[in-house]
């Protein structure tokens, strides 16, 4: 028999090249947040800074996920050349940070909506209503940092109803995230059109923007206002303006 490949190559070597190796060690596992895109990726959903991903989260990975942000908070900090190691004051702020963000302040991407019961709209209601002003919270997608103001909701009902405090809860749910003004009231919308199926729907925000209050332009009064108006606000004018007739009046109880 005759070969013509060079002895180097020969199988019986490369075998004993193969055990002289070291043995490959076991792969890291990935990051949970690495899983986490994959699996979204993979199923096509998108997770933008202001969508919520409860649904795709498997059981213990938010707490996995809470360790994960801990950890690159404080190499955040190092970074920013905090001594953590030494300073009592920020020795625990990376393990703070990760619960206020998963749990706090953008609960609204990583929590399910808050169970909220709606009713038959038995007696035909159909007169609008107004609620708020709401407290909204929220961060700027562009710094992460607060927005705070109030919201108003009017209402004209349809073939559901849900009550009153509903409309604080599932508005607190929507803006714990990071967000632009403009898309947290559409979602806002969105969700309450999901849960009471209004006839008619309008929505007024108007808040303070820190990115513009405590660094860039750093002016401490301006607030943005804008509203949405959906179904029967839209279309009928007097319904229009009757509910900023009503929010105005509602402002004015507060001064
Ligand atoms: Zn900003």
């Amino acid at each position: 028999m005759t070969s013509t490949l060079p002895s180097s190559l020969s199988a019986g070597s490369s075998a004993a090249m193969a055990a002289a190796q070291p043995a490959t060690p076991a792969a890291a596992p990935l990051p949970v947040s690495l899983r986490i895109r994959e699996r979204l990726n993979a199923a096509d959903v998108p997770y933008f800074a202001n969508d919520n991903i409860a649904e795709h989260l498997l059981d213990g990975e938010l707490d996995q996920l809470e360790i994960e942000v801990a950890g690159k908070v404080r190499e955040l900090l190092r970074s920013l050349v905090i001594d953590i190691d030494n300073d009592h004051n920020t020795e625990e702020t990376a393990e703070r940070v990760a619960r206020m963000y998963l749990h706090e302040v953008f609960k609204g991407r990583y929590h399910h909506q808050p169970k909220i019961a709606s009713f038959p709209n038995v007696k035909k209601l159909d007169e609008i209503y107004t609620v708020g002003p709401i407290s909204v919270r929220s961060a700027c997608s562009h710094h992460l940092v607060p927005i705070l103001g109030n919201c108003w909701i009017g209402i004209k009902p349809g073939e559901r109803v849900i009550g009153l405090s509903k409309f604080s809860r599932v508005a607190d749910w929507v803006f714990s995230r990071p967000h632009i003004q403009e898309e947290a009231v559409m979602i806002l919308a969105d969700e309450i059109e999901r849960l009471c199926e209004p006839q008619g729907l309008a929505i007024l925000v108007k808040a303070q923007h820190y990115c513009m209050k405590w660094r860039g332009v750093k002016e401490l009064q301006t607030s943005m206002v804008n509203s949405v108006v959906r179904g029967d606000f839209r279309h009928d004018p007097s319904l229009k303006a009757e509910f900023f007739e009503l929010v105005k009046q509602q402002e004015s109880l507060l001064s």
